[in-house]
């Protein structure tokens, strides 16, 4: 079996997977079965950038081998072209996206230093495995060099369609740039289609349903939805701390009903929409007074670009004055918690609440929805309310979908959630729980690294 080399920008952690989000998991699962090279960003800014010192480190059959970015990579490459220009525009943000060539030069780049330290490090039977929207040029600058390998490609967040494409300056070259893979992975059908629309559409090409062909260059498209590892997630939930947790909570609820949010602070999660949602739901449904609460749990992310500085001050704003309008000498309607949890302890915040509200107004897939659906069980489950924007809608359909900027929808939404039935609880849960089993991590990546045997 060749050995796997993967490149992300970040890399690790390996051992702590009580902080690991989901996704660093997975890649660590894969490796460890299979043994191999994980070669990305140190996290490290320095004066010597991509020309400093290789780290590296081993952890059991895991190589680890990084480098460090200079400042100007920082904030033309990690800071510029990815966070402020492909993030918003591939999350249809094209207010936040900022267009400079810098930027743009930067990307590249960077991708072509990164080619540069990684190549050399290629044994002859490498497979390589290449992540997310850091790195879209990362083959073609690796075949310039001569790298002859099978490579592959997933993206971990939406593609967005050729009309809402073609507002990147250059598009054409970053499209091009990835017809070097030999698999191309997104999370949904709806991203694989939106990406061979480009290709039909501008560049004269054919698409089989498997196969993309273009100026007689064959490339495989594929969808791979990204999933959890749902026993240790349950494991998690079982743990005493996860317990400790749920007693805290039950104890402050009393009778009342939890209605959780759990993401980052970004603004494709949808958070403000949601709390006007719920807003319209005590206003609407004021039998829920005094009876319901949301509890968001948002971590700062990113708080460099200035789209990110302003959410919290906007989410603030809006709990406080819903609170003032609605609280109780014993309620508070929204309660805000801007720091991350260990995942056992947000197991156990899950199983004490109701509803799980994932509402992003775009997300690749969102993991959080299948944490929550993972940390219930049968006898009492709770009902998750999701977005038709996020990618895990595609599949979850025993979820409760919404349109996150339809308030008055959401809130009809979210009134049937809290209401529901046990018996349709338990029905749309299993329905769910199926579907995380069957998507789980452990199938996203050996089905995908199948799939990148076969496409050479
Ligand atoms: P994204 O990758 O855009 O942040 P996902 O929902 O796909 O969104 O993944 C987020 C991961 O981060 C999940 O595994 C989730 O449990 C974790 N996470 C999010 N918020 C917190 C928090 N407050 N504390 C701990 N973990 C969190």
């Amino acid at each position: 079996m060749s050995r796997l080399v993967v490149v992300s920008n970040r890399v690790g952690p390996i051992r702590d997977s009580a902080r690991a989000g989901g996704l660093a998991v997975a890649i660590v699962d894969a490796l460890k079965r299979r043994g191999g090279l994980w070669f990305g960003w140190s996290g490290q800014v320095t004066e010597e950038g991509t020309h400093g010192r290789l780290k590296t480190e081993e952890a059991g059959r895991i190589s680890l081998a990084t480098i460090d970015i200079d400042q100007s990579d920082y904030e033309t490459f990690y800071a510029g072209y990815a966070n402020r220009t492909l993030w918003p525009v591939f999350h249809y943000r094209l207010d936040l996206a900022r267009f400079d060539r810098d930027l743009l030069r930067g990307y590249w780049s960077v991708n072509e230093r990164f080619a540069a330290r990684l190549f050399p490090l290629l044994g002859p039977d490498d497979t390589v495995w290449v992540h997310d929207y850091h790195f879209m040029p990362l083959a073609a600058k690796l075949r310039a060099m001569g790298a002859k390998h099978p490579i592959g490609f997933f993206l971990h967040i939406p593609f967005p369609v050729p009309e809402v494409l073609a507002s990147l300056p250059r598009w054409h070259d970053l499209m091009r740039a990835m017809l070097a893979y030999d698999l191309i992975g997104f999370q949904t059908e709806r991203d694989r289609q939106a990406f061979v629309r480009y290709f039909l559409e501008e560049e004269g090409g054919s698409f089989d349903g498997e196969w993309l062909e273009v100026n007689g260059r064959r490339v495989r498209v594929g969808v791979f939805p990204v999933g959890i590892d749902p026993q240790a997630f349950r494991r998690f939930a079982a743990s005493p701390e996860a317990e400790r947790q749920e007693q805290r909570m039950r104890q402050v609820l009393g009778d009342r009903l939890q209605l959780i949010g759990v993401d980052r602070l970004d603004y494709s999660k949808g958070i403000v929409q949601r709390f006007e949602a719920f807003g319209r739901l005590l206003e609407q449904y004021p039998e829920n007074l005094n009876r319901v609460t949301l509890l968001q749990v948002a971590p700062p992310s990113r708080s460099d670009v200035e789209a990110y500085a302003d959410i919290r001050e906007g989410l603030e704003r809006f709990a406080g004055h819903l609170n003032g309008l609605y609280a109780d000498i014993d309620w508070t309607p929204i309660r805000l918690i801007v720091r991350a949890f260990q995942r056992r302890a947000l197991a156990g915040i899950f199983r004490a609440s109701r509803v799980g509200l994932v509402t992003p107004l775009r997300d690749g897939m969102n993991l959080v929805a299948k944490e929550y659906v993972a940390a219930q069980d049968d006898a009492d489950p709770g009902v998750l309310v999701l977005s038709r924007f996020a990618g895990a809608a595609e599949a979850l359909d025993g979820a409760l979908l919404v349109n996150p900027y339809d308030t008055d929808g959401t809130a009809e939404m979210l009134q049937r959630a809290v209401t529901m039935p046990l018996e349709e609880r338990r029905d749309r849960w299993r329905r769910m729980f199926e579907v995380i089993e069957r998507d789980s991590a452990e199938n996203w990546w050996t089905s995908y690294m199948t799939a990148l045997r076969a496409s050479r």
